[in-house]
């Protein structure tokens, strides 16, 4: 399998379908999206679609990731969280574009695996710890960026109160059948970018079993 091929071709396909942040293409033309998702489904790793990982969890389908990422508006000198490091396959394309990241995720397993993962891949700007982010993850605060990736029923205002007031946080905000893509600024300015279906965010500001 030629994997370089097949990053390509899924870079010329995020362009067709409109992604247009060079910076975002060329983070994704670099990182080797098949070390992030289960052996037996490395075949499929560059197709347009989420794929199961783990504990249940899922690595977001490409699209997904770059247009969350564009929305961002990472900066090379940015301090990023991110909620649900799941595969850590996000949290890499964060740590292409920002200063440093932390990356947190409530299952112990994922969090290793994606730190042992993004350790042997050499980003030595990605933290990921263990933990409930739903709330946030204080000790890092403030944030200029913070991107939640599981479905949220809202943006908890712990989570406005960490990021920085010029600061943003893209979420998929809704139900657990359907969110929306949302960016939100702490002076309360938000706009609505789409549907998209996530995992639940589940902790202290998530949803409830
Ligand atoms: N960004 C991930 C990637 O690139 O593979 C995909 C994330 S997956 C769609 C959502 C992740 O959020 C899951 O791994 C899940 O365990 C995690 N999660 C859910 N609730 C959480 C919480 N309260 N705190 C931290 N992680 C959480």
């Amino acid at each position: 399998m030629d994997y370089e091929r097949e990053r390509e071709a899924m870079v010329r396909q995020l362009r067709r379908m409109g992604i247009r942040d060079e910076r975002v293409l060329a983070a994704i033309a670099k990182i080797p999206r098949e070390r992030f998702v289960r052996d037996e489904d490395r075949q499929i790793a560059y197709g347009d679609h989420a794929l199961g990982i783990a504990e249940g969890q899922t690595i977001s389908q490409p699209y997904v990731v770059a247009r969350m990422t564009e929305l961002l508006e990472v900066e090379s000198d940015h301090h990023v969280l991110e909620v649900g490091t799941g595969s850590g396959y996000q949290a890499a394309v964060l740590g292409e574009l920002a200063r440093d990241v932390v990356s947190v995720e409530r299952h112990a397993a994922l969090a290793e695996q994606a730190r042992d993962l993004l350790n042997e891949l050499g980003y030595r700007n990605v933290q990921v710890v263990t933990g409930d982010a739903s709330a946030g993850y204080e000790s890092g605060a403030p944030y200029d960026r913070i991107l939640v990736t599981a479905a949220s029923p809202a943006i908890s205002p712990e989570l406005v109160r960490q990021c920085a007031a010029d600061g943003r946080i893209v979420a998929p905000v809704g139900d657990e059948e359907m969110q929306q893509l949302v960016v939100r600024r702490p002076s309360g300015q938000e706009s609505r970018h789409g549907a998209v279906k996530f995992v639940p965010l589940r902790g202290q500001a998530g949803f409830r079993h």
